[in-house]
């Protein structure tokens, strides 16, 4: 292992795993969008009327919905990005539904190409205290205020300030107001690409559509209808993120990145067939707690999580509680799944695990200096049960049962070991009734 750091090595893998994932559903939405925004305006303008009229109305509802949803979540910052893009829809809506030349609508379009893309980074960016319990009208504020400000500057003389732009943008040809929208989505993929964004929840994502939708939006806006399907894809889009969110937290165990118990109960309902179930135990854990500190047994847990998580002979691992994880194998090869085992086993406790430095309060230039080690490197162990499904039982829980009291001889046994149940016979063969 190239880093010294165990703690800060497993985290930044787990998290990249969780990065990967998010960034392919990031890029399968944005491509939707596209999509979308390609195919559907053809089939819309042969759509009866009744459709483009579900249509207009169906953003107010997904983004409604989608808005709502993540205040409940917590998920603050989606939230408000949410309420960005039900303004901007309720702009398009109310006052650019008629030609850009009719009074001081060009004017409106151009504000909001400006000012819609531009609060939603900002959105984005703002550190999460902003945007959490009683700063909400702060938030707010984050909002209003720039729109107060173009509002002022423009809608109070909107023929002069109309005049004023055209005269700044001549050279371009006239107002470059669909670019504007263009511009945070490209310091936006500028920013992903040197790697700057490096936050794990769905801000990101939504954050990319939002800006999508709006970029979309404004330029195509001489496209029929484009602010209703743009929208309502981007309603589609953040429901579906916001699903994927409550999956994970519901099924996955949100410190070591595994899947947790009830994921597992989930697996063991349907399961059928000779698979295997191995109960493993982090061994002396509440010493090593004392020791060095909950949030140092929080890195152990970390480290032997992405560790089991690379046993080979198809097994899957699970966090089943505290410093126990469980591992099902599908497979019946009982030598495969024990090698497995065994060299998981023996890669946990070859490893030598650096205790972090978390001194509170220091400098970065302190906490550098004092972070040589100044413990010597620990060795973690872990106690293993193997456990086979017999034929003569009906539930998975009588197999975690003996896993687990195979995991209690390991520990008898002086720990670090493994202990599996006798090889299961065959079926046995039915015999016919004598007469
Ligand atoms: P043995 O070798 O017999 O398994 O001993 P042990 O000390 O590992 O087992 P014991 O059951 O006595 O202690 C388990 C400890 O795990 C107690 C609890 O504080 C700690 N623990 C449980 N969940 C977590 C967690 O999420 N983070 C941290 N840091 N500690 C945890
Ligand atoms: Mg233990
Ligand atoms: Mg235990």
């Amino acid at each position: 292992m190239a880093d010294g750091n165990a703690g800060t090595w497993c985290r930044q893998s787990i998290r990249g795993r969780y990065r990967m994932s998010h960034r392919l559903i990031q890029l399968g939405l944005a491509l939707f969008m596209l999509v979308s925004m390609a195919v559907l305006p053809g089939w819309l303008a042969s759509a009866d009327d009744e459709v483009r009229w579900l249509l207009e109305y169906l953003p107010w509802v997904l983004l409604g919905a989608a808005g709502l949803v993540s205040f409940v979540y917590g998920l603050n910052k989606l939230g408000f990005m949410v309420l960005v893009c039900l303004g901007a829809y309720a702009l398009i809506r109310t006052q650019l539904q008629v030609p850009l030349t009719q009074g001081n609508v060009e004017l409106i379009f151009w504000a909001l190409c400006l000012v819609a893309p531009l609060l939603i980074l900002l959105y984005d960016k703002l550190p999460e205290r902003w945007l959490f319990g009683g700063y909400h009208l702060s938030a707010l504020m984050v909002a209003l205020i720039p729109c107060a400000l173009v509002y002022g500057l423009l809608g109070r003389d909107p023929q002069g300030s109309h005049a004023a732009l055209a005269g700044w943008f001549e050279l371009l040809g006239g107002y470059p107001a669909p670019w504007l929208t263009l511009l945070p989505m490209a310091g936006y993929f500028c920013a992903c690409a040197l790697g700057q964004s490096r936050r794990q929840d769905r801000g990101d994502s939504a954050s990319l559509l939002c800006l999508m939708a709006l970029a979309l939006t404004c330029f195509n806006f001489d496209v029929a209808a484009i602010s209703s399907l743009m929208f309502t894809c981007l309603g589609l889009a953040l429901l579906l993120l916001l699903v994927l969110h409550s999956y994970r937290l519901a099924f996955y165990d949100l410190l070591t990145g595994v899947r947790n118990r009830r994921s597992l109960d989930a697996r063991l309902k349907g399961i059928r067939g000779r698979y295997q179930v191995a109960m493993v135990d982090v061994d002396h854990f509440k010493s090593f707690n004392d020791a060095f500190g909950h949030d140092v047994g929080d890195d152990v847990l970390r480290l032997v999580a992405q560790r089991l998580s690379r046993v080979g002979a198809g097994g899957r691992v699970y966090r089943y509680g505290g410093e126990e994880f469980a591992i099902l194998f599908p497979s019946r090869d009982r030598r495969r799944c024990l090698a497995a085992l065994e060299a998981i086993r023996q890669v946990i406790a070859d490893y030598p695990f650096q205790v972090r430095d978390r001194q509170p309060g220091g400098s970065s230039r302190r906490r550098h200096r004092t972070s040589a080690p100044k413990i010597p490197p620990q060795t973690i162990t872990v106690s293993m049960g193997l456990a086979q499904a017999r034929f003569d039982e009906t539930g998975a829980e009588a197999v975690i049962r003996r896993a687990d009291e195979l995991l209690y001889q390991a520990k008898q046994a002086g720990r670090n070991c493994i202990r599996a149940d006798v090889a299961v016979s065959r079926r046995p063969t039915r015999r016919r009734a004598v007469a």
